[in-house]
């Protein structure tokens, strides 16, 4: 849990999503004391605390009509509850269930009935479970605002705690279920759709992910930024610069759910991914701003185990030092000369077990993020780079186990 944290710091992230246990597994030790204070001490550090995120098990299905399945999943959900408070994440994402073998309808109110008893075994807590939409295949509930909305008001007619439940938004999601995210119009539409349907008011977490489905269809694969069918084409035009400059969004933790791997010249996809969506806010070139990072995170090219024949040309690493150890005393590189940049390489290098967010400003969005349909398309990419830290208040970061979708 604590390397999270490291690792979110070291990708100069603000906010992590982690799991609070194996998300693979009914069974779950209790949270080690020491692991706890060790943590709190470091939130505290951080002032992380009002914009941290969880990711409930996936074996949880409140909408379910198995009656022993339906059981376990609350005591489970209970226990990610209860995780979190001890642990002070504000925010618990689920994914809302399925009703296989019942009615959408039915399966609404099993999950409206299971919070009734969520929330009396749970009373006075502050962690606020997050409803999250789904790309909608089969039977899962989630895809269609409609539904999100109607299950949120059914939940606090039986709990009365509106402040307890609220939504995350995936971008992947939402398009491949058919919520066109590939134009920046698109996608001001579709946020309109959901702030009629659901109140943008209630959204606390956005998952910013690409998606290797085309629209609509619901295939929940996550791709990196710029890499899948909502970014590739052109992403200053993409829905992401609706999102990102949105002036809600732009105050709520905005997480990476995509590969944790590093690109063939070595720079994490975290890295890439973050500065992808800042220069969608600010106009600066997203090479120049990894390059900020590299400066003083050298990074080395990896060593891909390919037969002669078929190795790709060499790229020039960026960064100076041989090694990644002493990032401190390395001395920053000029220029990253990264060129080979826009290909995913195959994972070359054990990616740190954890998933990125992505914390957008926080403080006073830029100039003409007030109003999410006035502000101009992000300026070309003309800019010399400049230290994201010092450009404004956009951050990002996180963590939560890689491999899986969320
Ligand atoms: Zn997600």
């Amino acid at each position: 849990m604590t390397t999270a944290l490291d690792e979110a710091q070291r990708l100069c992230f603000d906010t992590v999503q982690v799991f609070t246990k194996n998300q693979q597994q009914w069974a779950a030790k209790p949270l080690d004391p020491a692991m706890v204070s060790d943590w709190n001490a470091r939130v505290a550090t951080l002032g992380w605390g009002d914009r941290m995120v969880s990711h409930a098990s996936y074996l949880i299905n409140l909408a379910t009509h198995q009656d022993e399945l339906w059981r376990k999943s609350i005591d489970l959900m209970t226990d990610e509850i209860e995780r979190c408070e001890t642990l002070g994440i504000r925010y618990l994402v689920h994914h809302p269930g399925s009703f296989v073998g019942h009615t959408l309808d039915a399966g609404i109110a099993r999950i409206a009935d299971a919070y009734r008893e969520l929330f009396n075994r749970t009373r006075g807590y502050q962690t606020v479970s997050c409803l999250e939409d789904t790309a909608g295949g089969g039977s899962t509930i989630g895809g269609p605002f409609e539904d999100l909305a109607r299950l949120r008001s059914m939940i606090i007619d039986k709990t009365g705690e509106p402040p307890r439940i609220a939504y995350c938004l995936d971008s992947c999601h939402m398009h491949a279920f058919g919520h066109d995210l590939s134009t920046r119009q698109a996608a001001e539409e579709a946020l309109d759709h959901f702030h009629a349907t659901c109140g943008i008011e209630n959204l606390r977490v956005f998952h910013l992910n690409d998606s290797k489905g085309v629209v609509g269809s619901r295939l929940d694969r996550h791709a990196h930024i710029g890499e899948g069918t909502i970014g590739a084409p052109n992403l200053a035009a993409s829905g992401f610069a609706a999102i990102v400059n949105h002036p809600v969004v732009a105050r709520i933790p905005k997480i990476l759910e995509t590969p944790k791997e590093n690109r063939a010249d070595g720079v994490p996809w975290d890295i890439i991914n973050r500065a992808r969506l800042v220069s969608l806010q600010s106009g600066e070139d997203p090479e120049a701003l990894v390059g900020v990072w590299t400066a003083s995170h050298p990074v080395t090219a990896a060593k891909v185990a390919t037969p002669k024949s078929s190795m790709p040309k060499p790229i020039k690493p960026v960064g100076t030092a041989k090694s990644t150890k002493s990032e401190v005393e390395a001395k920053p590189a000029t220029k990253p000369a990264i060129k080979a940049a826009n290909k995913p390489s195959k994972r070359t290098k054990a990616a740190p077990a954890r998933t990125s967010t992505t914390r957008g400003t926080d403080a006073a969005p830029s100039a003409g993020a007030s109003s999410k349909s006035s502000r101009p398309a992000p300026r070309s990419s003309a800019k010399p780079a400049k230290s994201p830290r010092t450009s404004g208040a956009r951050k990002i970061d996180s963590s939560r186990r890689a491999t899986r979708r969320g």
